[in-house]
């Protein structure tokens, strides 16, 4: 006979059996996804809309077929009554979260969403090209009713927003990001102000327009850096996209995508930095655990922190360049001629832009502020859709300065409401905000990361990421793998020290 515990263990082991069968099924909607990033034709667009859209209708209605035996209610109760062994529970945990968000859902709804979006994002592109707010503004409202209704559907206790931000970053509030927020303001904009006052802000970019950086060599200079941060490319590779992503089918193929300008290779390094660092968690994942929650991100905002801890904490840092900066000039000899201070402060350069992409590290936050107060605002119905353009560039005059010269660099710019993303703005801060605090407690624990780093040794600071984070999976909760790692809880105060210091210097 066997013994309760091994029954426990024979269920946990048949849920993670349909869980893996569903992770394969999202795969080749991910496969799907990226070739249409990547290779697609034009034309192809809606044909590829309708398989994609099938097959996560498909997914939908698997997951949801996945308790029709009772097993995960069973596992359930046994979660309740701590009757499950550590891991087995963390894969319990958050199954049975995902599912009871996804039984909230009516099939009906999931379609008319995937439908609306897909539509809404033609219909953007257009909007965005012909700088022609109104095109887009009913789908927009048309969007925003049905997030409204979603959050409904799955439910919250204080704001609407709060159920919707749930997905990206578990356990977050809203209350808690205007806490952090309203804070973060309030040290921004006056610094901005101050230092664009300064010579800071006002440094010239290393003139570099007037060189030509041929492609191959390009290429060959990222993934290099690419490698030696620890991208394993028989795992994953480097494509080329209008913008730069990340997808992982599995632990064994993450891959990346990035840009080119033939006129400046650093506008393809720092999104290959960005884009490795996600694709190192991705990798990092522990892959025997496939298909469970056990190989999953714990949420947007540690992901981001990962690809903003290697873009900006490493990337725009002396020590990195000590060792890249040589190599830099050795691929393009003509280019670089400034010695090596004055071609990092040129990175530290903070200007206002329109355009959040554009953003340095400093200004970047107050667009992801502007953004989430507008959206916080749509879904609570305190504003309508067609009152955004004007409210859009209210904020960009007070907090950033500057008025965008039209919609499209204004309120048009992202694709994300397009997308029925809404409430996934504030993970990108999140991910600034996280990755400063696990700088300031890897640099203690390796006091000599500094050092290495300008050696060229980056694959210390890859590995102490993959023992902290990357091979937990889900196992922890954000708010508990943070506290794991650094002894304290979100502390945003790591990131305005980390600005303070490094944009104070003159
Ligand atoms: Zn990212």
């Amino acid at each position: 006979m066997k013994t309760k515990n091994q029954k426990s263990a024979n269920e946990v082991e048949i849920l993670t059996g349909r869980l893996r069968e569903l992770s394969y099924l999202s795969s080749a909607i991910s496969v799907l996804h990226w070739d249409q990033e990547v290779y697609m034709p034009k034309k192809g667009a809606d044909a590829r809309a309708s398989s994609i859209s099938l097959l996560a209708g498909l997914v939908h209605t698997q997951f949801l077929n996945i308790d029709h035996d009772g097993l995960l209610s069973s596992l359930g109760k046994k979660l309740s009554a701590k009757k499950l062994q550590p891991h087995d529970a963390a894969i319990v945990r958050e199954t049975v979260r995902s599912f009871e968000k996804a039984s909230k859902l009516p099939e009906t709804f999931v379609k008319e969403m995937a439908e609306l979006t897909s539509k809404a994002q033609h219909v953007w592109v257009e909007a965005r090209t012909k700088n022609n707010f109104a095109l887009f503004a009913p789908y927009l409202e048309k969007i925003v009713a049905k997030k409204r209704e979603e959050a409904t559907l799955l439910g919250y206790e204080v704001s609407p927003y709060d159920a919707l931000l749930d997905t990206y970053e578990p356990g977050m509030t809203s209350a808690e990001i205007e806490r952090i927020f309203t804070d973060l303001k309030e040290f921004l904009i006056p610094f901005i102000t101050q230092i664009r006052k300064s010579s800071i802000g006002a440094r010239p970019r290393t003139n570099t327009t007037s060189a030509q950086f041929p492609l191959e060599k390009q290429i060959a200079f990222n993934t290099e850096i690419a490698k030696a941060i620890g991208y394993d490319l028989d795992a994953g590779r480097i494509d080329v996209s209008a913008h730069p992503f990340t997808t992982d089918f599995h632990p064994h193929d993450v891959r990346i995508t990035t840009r080119y300008n033939l006129k400046d290779p650093l506008e393809s390094i720092f999104p290959t930095l960005h884009e490795t660092g996600h694709a190192l968690y991705a990798q990092g994942l522990p892959h025997e655990h496939f298909g469970t929650p056990l190989a999953e991100a714990v949420s947007l905002g540690i992901h981001e922190s990962q690809s903003r801890l290697w873009e900006n904490l490493v990337g725009r840092s002396l020590p990195f360049w000590k060792h890249w900066y040589p190599r830099l000039q050795k691929t393009f000899p003509k280019a670089f001629t400034s010695p090596l201070g004055a071609f990092y402060r040129s990175l530290c350069r903070v200007k206002a832009t329109p355009i959040r992409v554009e953003a340095d590290e400093v200004t970047y936050n107050l667009h992801i502020i502007i953004r989430f107060e507008l959206e916080k605002a749509l879904i609570e119905g305190a504003i309508e859709a067609r009152d955004l353009p004007r409210l859009w560039n209210e904020r960009y005059r007070e907090y950033l300065g500057i008025t965008p010269k039209d919609d499209a660099e204004g309120v048009l710019q992202d694709v994300h409401w397009s997308s029925g993303y809404i409430g996934y703005f504030p993970t990108y801060t999140l991910g600034n905000l996280y990755s400063a605090q696990l700088w300031n407690t890897v640099r203690k624990e390796i006091p000599d990361l500094d050092k290495r780093i300008a050696k060229g040794d980056l694959k210390t600071l890859r590995e102490w990421l993959r023992v902290c984070i990357h091979r937990h999976g889900k196992y922890h909760s954000a708010d508990d793998l943070i506290l794991n790692i650094t002894g304290e809880k979100l502390n945003p105060e790591h990131f305005s020290r980390y600005i303070r210091e490094k944009y104070s210097k003159s």
